[in-house]
């Protein structure tokens, strides 16, 4: 152990340090494309309007600033799973498994925070502490899993020398990982190669969770992303609850946050819900959930619940105006992304691959060389792993990106 005068210098987080040497660069084409939150097409950070509409009328309700529950409000809970498991009536399968009383919702400190408390519970819970994640996956991922005691490893996804799904060694990678382990899958938008499982290989993936008895955890942190619809989403979710009503999997959890689809990233507004095997397993879930949650950090934060809890109360009518604005979000990336790929260079590389991505990132397949280069020739400042978010990327600057890309790859 280090003693307390020795502490060393730990290692500066990647993203952040782009954004570091991004804001001392003083060339006036200088494009930021490290972090992954939304800018318009001006390149500014935008609040929803249909949030902003939700924020004047908490003003207005707001008579107090009282700590919620530990594991949020009821109705916060409700919303929850409802939008997501009862897929607003369109779920069959999720509207029996809440009616039957088998979720268990709690908010969370938006989705990292779901994932560090679904961490915890599952190393203080479950039978193993192998969790498999996919080569590559969120950075993160590793970390909260690490800190948490658990053990990850990765299972093979994404060729990035093929740029495109590595499906059948993801397969093996998996058969060959003991029983009962946990799998962590991206419900959509699979950050950062932005390539997602198709069904028939989701069916596949499930087939394999079942005959292992996998444990599976869905991270939804881009619940929209990928149709511009949220409701369109969760074919994943939709497929576990068809699984566990059948008896086919007995439980999984699920992460979910709003920081990207209703852009409350600073608001940490998420939840974690888990599938028990029945009103009373749930209830001793739920108890464990608390008490767990309680010595960490007590109760969750109130304003984006609330945000969340008024944009779901049909008397504001302001749920069609959020799908409306989520979908304008996603218009927006999906069209820098077709222009992106019109001005690149298709004779030397081949870009195709941009097509089939979708969310918030375009995972450009570029060496870490080639990423250095557009830094330092062309001020261009991305991840070393080549992801590019897209949010960096607009009219005004989509073809000197591409222009500059293509003098890269020559
Ligand atoms: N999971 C994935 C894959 C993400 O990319 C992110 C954010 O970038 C998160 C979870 C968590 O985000 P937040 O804690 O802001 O909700």
């Amino acid at each position: 152990l280090n003693k307390w005068n020795e502490i060393p210098l730990a290692p500066p987080d990647k993203i952040l340090g782009i954004s570091e040497a991004f804001v001392k660069d003083t060339n006036t084409k200088k494009i930021n494309l490290g972090v992954g939150a939304y800018r318009d097409n001006n390149g500014r950070p935008i609040i929803f309007p249909a949030v902003k509409e939700a924020e004047k009328i908490l003003y207005g309700l707001e008579t107090e600033k009282e700590y919620t529950p530990i594991i949020g409000s009821k109705k916060y809970q409700n919303i929850v799973k409802n939008f997501i498991f009862n897929n607003s009536n369109k779920d069959p399968n999720g509207k029996k498994l809440i009616d039957e009383g088998r979720i268990v919702t709690s908010q969370t400190i938006s989705g990292t925070g779901s994932l560090r408390v679904i961490a915890d519970f599952l190393n203080r819970f479950y039978s193993s502490k192998k969790i498999l994640v996919p080569k590559p996956t969120w950075a993160n991922h590793v970390a909260v899993f690490n800190d948490a005691g658990l053990q990850p490893e990765f299972y093979n996804y994404y060729d990035k020398s093929a740029n495109d799904l590595e499906f059948e060694s993801l397969k093996s990678s998996l058969l060959s990982q003991p029983k009962e382990s946990i799998v962590l899958l991206h419900a959509c938008c699979h950050n950062p190669t932005g390539l997602d499982l198709t069904p028939e290989q989701q069916d596949e993936v499930l087939q394999i969770i079942q005959d292992k008895s996998f444990y599976p955890l869905v991270d939804m942190a881009y619940q929209g992303f990928a149709s511009g619809d949220p409701y369109k989403d969760i074919g994943f979710i939709r497929k576990l609850n068809s699984l566990v009503v059948d008896g086919k999997i007995n439980s999984y959890a699920l992460c979910q946050s709003f920081a990207k689809n209703m852009g409350l990233y600073g608001e940490r507004t998420g939840s974690i819900s888990i599938i028990t095997e029945s009103a009373d397993h749930s209830k001793a879930i739920e108890s464990q959930l608390k008490k767990l949650i309680r010595p960490i950090y007590s109760s969750p934060p109130i304003h984006g619940s609330k945000i969340v809890e008024v944009i779901f109360d049909e008397q504001y009518q302001l749920l069609p105006k959020w799908l409306g604005d989520l979908d304008a979000v996603v218009g927006r990336l999906n069209t820098v992304r077709s222009k992106l790929y019109e001005n690149l260079d298709k004779s030397s590389y081949n870009w195709d691959h941009l097509l089939k991505q979708r969310g918030m990132f375009v995972y450009t397949g570029l060496t870490s060389e080639q990423v250095i280069k557009l830094r330092n020739d062309y001020s261009v400042y991305a991840t070393e792993d080549g992801r590019f978010s897209i949010s960096g990327i607009n009219d005004g600057n989509v073809e000197y990106l591409a222009n500059a890309i293509n003098e890269v790859i020559k």
